[in-house]
């Protein structure tokens, strides 16, 4: 399916080292690539603004001959990044920055925190919703940073579980990040670790033994990565998580609702059943937030209210993610599953069923008023 053009040997290929050293990130190589002499003024503008990089296990996947393929959709800049904007959009929609205590830290939810380690990815997804940092020159963490993130975290014990991300950690070398995961564990109330990365799905080659058993060293520690089409689930990528699986790390996915990429049961349901078949946990499908930058991308709510119940009614659970919405300026996540109870009292419960019917559900009559409540 995948794999080396004729000029590069296997062994080069399958080397994470090969792979980082030829990606490619110049508007010369980018117009290579798309097989044209010069980029269009346009296209120069949006690398000003959003450099581009990938790496070329990823780019082998993209299908050039087709219109608007998924995978090129997510890794060659276009033109939209800068002439297609939406009412309403914000290079930081989310309010991140005012939820942040200290430098690369963000504390939104009571019992987690995320920790921004790095700026830097291997493959640059042009729906990223932090796309805004890309220019920021160096974002990863400074031995200072990390000491004040470490006192932070200690002095709220409510904290229980630290989410390193990025950029993407899996870009750092991997003593450095050792040692960021033996300095967060080390916290006497933090129960798990959480680390998202892209890595198994633009460079699965990177997720080597020698990684898996240094993660494996950090448990509880949960991998969440993101995987957006079921064309980038190949034999590489479903190795990576098999290599983190076998040194007992769940891997689960979240996934981004994508105009043109995934916005269809079918490519929905392709992509949850096979990552199922991987045993790679669908955890969230994300609605795609109104991020500058990113607006060509987004769907409708209600786009993605009738998937999940379209999805609902024949695909198992294990298979089906939550859709969420981030709210905007820091409202939180909300989910948004389909709603199948239509109306409920003390005595009763209206449902609809996934077939279209409707059903009463009766309640248990009196029990609480016996029970004294
Ligand atoms: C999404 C998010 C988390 C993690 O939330 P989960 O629901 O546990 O996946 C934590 N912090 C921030 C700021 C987030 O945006
Ligand atoms: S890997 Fe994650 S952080 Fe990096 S560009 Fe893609 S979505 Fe953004």
């Amino acid at each position: 399916m995948t794999g080396p053009p004729p000029e590069i040997s296997t062994a080069d290929w399958s080397d994470w080292r090969w792979q980082v050293k030829n990606r490619l990130t110049t508007p010369g190589q980018l117009a290579s690539f798309l097989k044209i002499m010069d980029l269009p003024q346009n296209l120069r503008r949006v690398l000003d603004l959003y450099p581009w990089g990938s790496t070329p296990y990823y780019l082998s996947l993209v299908d050039r001959d087709a219109q608007s393929d998924p995978i090129a959709l997510q890794c060659i800049p276009r033109e939209e990044e800068i002439t297609f904007s939406l009412p309403g959009s914000d290079p930081d929609p989310l309010a991140e920055r005012a939820n942040s205590p200290c430098p690369g830290l963000l504390h939104r939810y009571r019992d987690r925190v995320l920790v921004l380690a790095t700026g830097t990815c291997y493959s640059y997804c042009r729906h990223c919703n932090r796309k805004r940092n890309w220019k920021t020159p160096d974002l990863t963490l400074s031995e200072t940073d990390i000491q004040r993130m470490v006192r932070y975290i200690s002095a709220h014990p409510e904290i229980r579980e630290v989410i390193i991300s990025g950029g993407d950690p899996l870009t750092l070398p991997l003593e450095t990040l050792d040692r960021m995961l033996h300095c967060f564990r080390a916290i006497h109330n933090v129960e798990v670790l959480r680390l998202g990365t892209r890595v198994p799905v633009v460079l699965p080659m990177r997720i080597t033994n020698e990684l898996a058993l240094m993660l494996k060293g950090h448990r509880p520690l949960w991998v969440n990565t993101h995987f957006n089409h079921a064309r980038e689930i190949t034999t590489e990528a479903a190795d990576a998580c098999d290599r983190l699986l076998c040194a007992g790390i769940p891997v689960s996915n979240h996934t981004v609702l994508l105009r043109g990429v995934n916005d269809s049961y079918e490519v929905l349901h392709r992509l949850f059943t096979r990552l199922n078949r991987i045993m790679v946990r669908p955890y969230y499908l994300f609605h795609c937030d109104a991020v500058k930058g990113t607006d060509h991308f987004r769907t409708s709510i209600d786009t993605g209210v009738r998937l999940m119940l379209k999805l609902w009614g024949d695909t198992g659970g294990l298979c089906l993610p939550r859709y969420v919405v981030d709210l905007p300026s820091g409202g939180g996540k909300a989910p948004v599953m389909p709603s199948f109870l239509i109306d409920s009292d003390k005595d009763c419960a209206i449902f609809r069923t996934s077939e279209g019917g409707v059903l009463k559900y009766r309640g248990p009559h009196g029990a609480e008023a016996r029970h004294g409540r």
